[in-house]
């Protein structure tokens, strides 16, 4: 059964309710001049609503934290210079009071504090009675009922424009993204709350800018609400997350290419293509992954020929596992033809990594 959350319609006000709403800004507020840098040229992007963090929940002490209270007031002069409405992170009582003090227009909870019902709880109890968007991250593991709480606990203080963000999950396995996407889970908050917008975040998806432009596509063929992306003046040089933030610019040309289409799949249907296309992503990882190690061999078989003065290419035996990979495919459905393509590149690949190991040996007993 769905959740009937009491939802306002428009979700920042004075910002027109069309699909995709768009927030960027930098990952952390760092300086004036970088959090005024960045805002004009996102202004100059379209942009209508600002994000930079104040305080910055870090896994380990010593790391740069938010520059804090101090920041406040460079977001005021955002609102004022370029009448972007501006959005920080609150993850405790004294965030939001400060906040408020400054006119921040929009909160956001954390991945971390949505994990915590307590810290939810008392933000909760303190929000109540305002009318101030709050959009709440998915928690850092993949729980959708810890999500919907705390989307829940914020509801029932009386906060009606309410969304939720798609961050990613944290997870052990190594993996091309930074937080493992597993679109499933927002899907099935969709399915559970439809009436909710839910914006993707996929800078913290990513964890690496190139990555962003194909994540923010992807949230549009799944047909979420809106995107937080994060954008820097000087990415390299940010305090942090600078691998994964943009700069306006790029921010800008993502946009434009964006493609918006109604989609003809149903939802179930894009999430069983999302789900097959990662399991494709994963088989294609670890195939290179198999074919790096493969080479690392057949670099010790080229220096094991060197040092027994073995010439590389040994046709024989080159002729007879040819052969027998063509039955090992053919027994596997696979067809001769593309079963020897495959085999003729990686045996070229192999000789190239073998006579690399010769060749470095020369130079090396040359000097
Ligand atoms: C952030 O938005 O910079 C941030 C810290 O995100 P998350 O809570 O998703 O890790
Ligand atoms: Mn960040």
């Amino acid at each position: 059964m769905g959740i009937d959350l009491k939802l306002e319609h428009t979700l920042f006000p004075g910002i027109e309710d069309k699909r995709p709403l768009i927030m960027a800004g930098p990952c952390s507020a760092e300086t004036e001049e970088q959090v005024m840098e960045t805002a004009r040229q996102l202004a100059a992007q379209g942009v209508k609503v600002y994000r930079a963090g104040i305080w910055k929940p870090r896994t380990r002490p010593n790391a740069f934290e938010g520059v804090g209270s101090k920041g406040l007031p460079w977001l005021k002069r955002v609102k004022e210079e370029t009448g972007m409405l501006v959005a920080t992170e609150v993850a405790n009582v004294k965030h939001v009071y400060e906040a408020l003090k400054y006119g921040v227009d929009i909160f956001w909870l954390g991945a971390r504090t949505t994990a915590n019902p307590f810290a939810v709880q008392e933000i909760a109890d303190t929000l109540k009675g305002m009318d101030i968007p709050v959009l709440v991250k998915n928690p850092v593991n993949p729980d959708v009922e810890l999500w919907i709480g705390a989307l829940e606990r914020i509801n029932e203080a009386g906060i009606t424009r309410l969304a939720a963000i798609h961050r990613g999950f944290s997870s052990y396995d190594k993996s091309e993204y930074r937080n493992a996407p597993h679109w499933q889970i927002p899907i099935e908050l969709r399915r559970r709350i439809p009436h909710l917008p839910i914006l993707v975040d996929p800078s913290h998806i990513a964890g690496k800018r190139d990555l962003v432009m194909e994540l923010c596509q992807r949230a549009m063929n799944l047909d979420f609400d809106g995107l937080i992306i994060e954008s820097h003046c000087n990415p390299d040089k940010a305090w942090s997350d600078a691998g994964q933030q943009v700069l306006p610019e790029h921010l800008g040309y993502i946009l434009k290419n964006l493609v918006l289409r109604a989609s003809n799949v149903d939802n179930q249907g894009a999430v069983t293509l999302e789900e097959l296309r990662t399991q494709i992503d994963k088989l294609d990882d670890e195939i290179l992954g198999i074919f790096e190690q493969r080479m690392k061999v057949a670099e010790n078989i080229g220096r094991f020929k060197r040092d027994n003065n073995v010439t590389i290419l040994q046709s024989d035996r080159w002729d007879k596992m040819l052969n027998k990979r063509i039955n090992t495919g053919l027994s596997k459905g696979l067809s001769e033809e593309f079963v020897s393509k495959v085999y003729s590149a990686i045996h070229v690949e192999s000789i190239n990594h073998q006579q690399k190991v010769m060749a470095e040996t020369k130079e090396e007993k040359q000097s």
